[in-house]
């Protein structure tokens, strides 16, 4: 099948988060099930052209945007054998973000993604190359579909297209005020409940499933949580309403860029049959963030936007405990101030024992999955959440709040039986977490159960082939209600 997939963000060339390793890597499982792939995303200037040697291939693409018409300039890398296309236009994207500045969102974001949805539309059109599906991700290309759906619908070349919607994070919405409607080239017939008016507001994550033929999520427990006040941020009727529709399929991870074996950001080397690499990567770490070289105290570890939906207020409430536990801690985030602040008092207070990169740094991140012991994410809410599965593959012990993509994947280690992989707790109190992390504190004492659950862990295979078989049989209901064929 034809299936293009348009996303803000793909790895390697622009990430802030886990859409972007998702985006990077179901594409190339996608490729090597035969399909026809490709990708497109906005060329801003974190993307390195001359690092991925992109080409230009057509400098000039109308794209109607906010009652004018706008031009885009196309260029094309790759990720492996998918051709991946950037659409450049310097006033929306050639800026120092990707979605906000210091002070807050860009202010022109609405009419910035209404440019890039319809240019993804326009250049397959340009291109002749109209995909059988295309599968959308996020608010950002909420309305490829609502355009497809309303503005295209008369439009020929369209008419066997079909949409796939996935919702990486409920939680960030694409919310705006009436003006974008006029900012996306919108009517007002589509300012209501039924359509993308969301208490007073444009909301184009709604836009997105309420036009799309099939709507996912990124996990099977996050689909069903989604359909809950608990978890619907005030979305739950429109998921409920299309509950047939709405399917849950976990993010897999890729092994290519995340595998202790391989991986050239780490200071040696390990498998599950030869751990002797981790202590070395262990005392990297340790070094990198200037803690005492110890082998023998357990380094706990969080790489994460540090927000409240990550449990980050809830791990630094935990961090006064640290030399009670004799563990080091080490963090690699940014995010609310409030929580860099948090943090940094409890360096100031516990200084051999915590170490903090308030940052992004994909190299440390490796090193970080690498060398820890455990791996912290006590998440209010969790989509699917990548890191726990990376912590698995490199050995390191996820403790994680049983919600979302992390109940699926971790299940609690059982010293009866051996099984499990992780640590997995209920509450949303700083208590629950420590309760927790001194259970697995005890746990590390006794070594050989612990190298049981590493092993375990490492064993576990998320990689993407089979979660791209389940978006194969999406897409496939896809195109058959489209051309009408079973
Ligand atoms: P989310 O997308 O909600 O932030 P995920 O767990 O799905 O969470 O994915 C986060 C991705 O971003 C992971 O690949 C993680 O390693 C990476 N990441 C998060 N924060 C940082 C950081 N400060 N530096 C480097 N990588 C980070």
């Amino acid at each position: 099948m034809r299936i293009l997939l348009a996303a803000s963000e793909v790895a390697p060339f622009a990430k802030t988060g886990g859409l972007a390793d998702v985006a990077g890597a179901l594409p190339k499982a996608l490729a090597k099930l035969g399909h026809d792939v490709r990708v497109v995303l906005p060329r801003y200037r974190m993307v390195d052209a001359a690092k991925h040697r992109l080409r230009p291939v057509l400098d000039s693409l109308p794209v109607p945007v906010a009652g004018r018409t706008e031009i885009a300039a196309l260029w094309q890398g790759e990720i492996g054998p998918v051709p991946v296309s950037f659409v450049q236009h310097d006033g929306y994207y050639n800026r120092e973000a990707l979605y906000q500045a210091k002070d807050g969102d860009y202010p022109d974001n609405a009419e910035r993604f209404a440019f890039f949805s319809r240019a993804v539309l326009e250049l397959s059109r340009a291109l002749e190359w109209i995909p059988d599906v295309y599968h959308c991700n996020d608010w950002q290309t909420g309305l490829i579909p609502t355009y497809l759906r309303t503005t295209l619908q008369g439009a020929r070349e369209f008419q066997a297209a079909g949409v796939l919607f996935t919702i990486h994070n409920l939680g960030y919405q694409g919310l705006f005020g009436p003006e974008a409607l006029a900012a996306a080239n919108l009517g007002n017939e589509l300012f209501n409940p039924f359509g993308i008016e969301f208490y007073g507001k444009v909301n184009l994550l709604k836009a997105g499933m309420v036009f799309a033929d099939l709507i996912n999520t990124v996990s099977r427990k996050y689909s069903q949580e989604i359909q809950t006040e608990e978890f619907g941020h005030g979305l739950e009727g429109v998921l409920r309403a299309r509950a047939k529709d709405l399917h849950g399929i976990l993010n897999g991870i890729d092994y290519d860029e995340w595998h202790p074996g391989r991986d050239s950001f780490i200071a040696a080397r390990f498998s599950q049959d030869d751990l002797a690499g981790k202590a070395a990567c262990k005392a990297d770490l340790q070094r990198a963030f200037g803690l005492p070289e110890r082998a023998d105290v357990p380094l706990l570890a969080v790489i994460s936007r540090l927000a409240s939906q990550k449990g980050m207020d809830l791990v630094a409430e935990t961090l006064d405990a640290m030399p009670d536990l004799d563990a080091q801690f080490v963090l690699l985030g940014t995010g609310d101030a409030a929580l860099h602040q948090a943090f940094e008092t409890a360096r100031a207070r516990h200084g051999s024992r915590i170490g903090l990169m308030l940052g992004f740094d994909v190299g440390l991140s490796h090193k970080i999955e690498a060398g820890a012991d455990m791996f912290l994410m006590p998440s209010r809410y969790e989509p699917c959440g990548l890191n726990q599965m990376y912590s698995l593959a490199y050995g390191t012990v996820p403790i994680v709040r049983a919600t979302g993509g992390l109940e699926d994947t971790i299940q609690p280690f059982d010293p009866a039986t051996g099984e499990g992989n992780g640590f997995k707790f209920a509450g949303t109190t700083a208590e629950a977490l420590l309760d927790t992390l001194r259970a697995a504190v005890a746990l590390y004492r006794r070594p050989e159960e612990w190298r049981r659950l590493m092993r375990n862990g490492m064993a576990c295979d998320f990689s993407w082939d089979r979660s791209a078989r389940e978006y194969e049989a999406l897409y496939q209901q896809i195109a058959a209600r489209r051309t009408g064929k079973p």
